[in-house]
């Protein structure tokens, strides 16, 4: 039987009260949300905390409301809650697409957006549909509070900048209007991770030549990007129009630019064709929905 390594367990009643326990802690506590990532990895010993701050009595982490422009989610929500919000609905189809296929109830009733961030597992479905979107993150610590965008707080697999002693508060997603969005994930079966996937946002403007593109974000998924960010492929598609010759030149890019590895779930060739081939289908049904919301 696989057993965790001897650990303290602490539960916070609040976020100044989290942050606390951990700095009482010392660099080797943790912050347990869901559990899903951390417990198993902690039975494997590939993680060994010396305490588990637990911050499941932070009910006040767990809201998904708007704020000015943004839609603001709190690090404790759960992914159950971010698939049936009707606000996430109505302002961003490749959240809900990509909530849908992350694991399966189970994982999704209990696992929270705040941990999916942090464990940075580069087969992570959510960076990649919130870099598309530009959100940013909020990072708490006892002296305040630092805003970090998404596409800053992935440094490698299994790291972010969220440092010993931090709290990673909240999720920030900018409501742009005219925008619209798509997730593609290819996985060998229901409720796996993704051999590879990718999330597009446009934003389009109609004109006599046909849709132009005005801004466009990307991710993907499993196919060593860094930072789960296809740079180049947004560099090429901005200003240009919105067309399937358009979209399989960027679909190359992002094959082309990606670094994928050999594993389980498929050979390096195998996963660079799909990372051009679902950013072009993340892409294509991205801008059909925009093409019908303006019908
Ligand atoms: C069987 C299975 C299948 C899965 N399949 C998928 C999948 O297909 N796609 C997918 O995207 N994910 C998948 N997951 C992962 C899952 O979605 C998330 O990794 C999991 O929900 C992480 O969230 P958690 O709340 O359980 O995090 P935890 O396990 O509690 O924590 C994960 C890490 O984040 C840290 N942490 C948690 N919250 C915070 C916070 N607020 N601030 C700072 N640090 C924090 C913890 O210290 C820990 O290091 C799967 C998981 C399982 C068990």
């Amino acid at each position: 039987m696989q057993v965790p390594a001897p650990f303290d367990y602490a539960k916070a009643t609040s976020v100044d009260h989290a942050l606390a326990l951990l700095a009482e802690h010392g660099p080797e506590a943790r912050v347990v949300a869901g559990g899903h990532s951390l417990i198993p990895m902690m039975k494997l010993r590939l993680a060994r905390p010396d305490a588990l701050i637990d911050i499941n009595g932070l009910t006040d982490l767990a809201y998904l409301r708007t704020d000015g422009d943004s839609l603001a989610v709190g690090a404790l929500t759960r992914h159950v809650d971010v698939l049936t919000s009707p606000l996430v609905a109505e302002h961003f189809a490749v959240l809900v697409e990509a909530e849908r296929v992350i694991a399966d109830p189970i994982v999704r009733n209990w696992g929270t957006v705040g941990g999916s961030l942090c464990q940075a597992d580069p087969a992570e479905d959510l960076p990649a549909a919130l870099v598309a979107l530009g959100a940013t993150v909020v990072i708490r610590n006892r002296e305040g509070s630092r805003t970090v965008p998404v596409r800053e707080l992935h440094v490698g697999p299994y790291e972010t900048v969220v440092e010993a002693g931090e709290l990673l508060t909240e999720v920030r997603i900018p409501i742009r209007p005219g925008g619209s969005s798509a997730y593609e994930k290819v996985e060998r079966r229901a409720g796996d991770w993704g051999a590879a996937a990718a999330a597009a946002a446009l934003w389009l403007t109609s004109g006599v030549a046909g849709y132009s593109i005005d801004d466009v974000g990307l991710g993907l998924t499993a196919v060593g990007a860094e930072h789960y960010i296809v740079p180049e492929a947004e560099e090429f598609l901005r200003g240009k129009l919105a067309t399937e010759e358009n979209f399989a030149a960027a679909g190359e890019i992002a094959a082309r630019t990606c670094n994928p590895a050999a594993d389980q779930r498929g050979p390096v060739d195998y996963k660079r064709h799909l990372a051009k081939e679902l950013t072009v289908r993340a892409l294509r049904r991205a801008a059909g929905r925009a093409r019908v919301e303006e019908a």
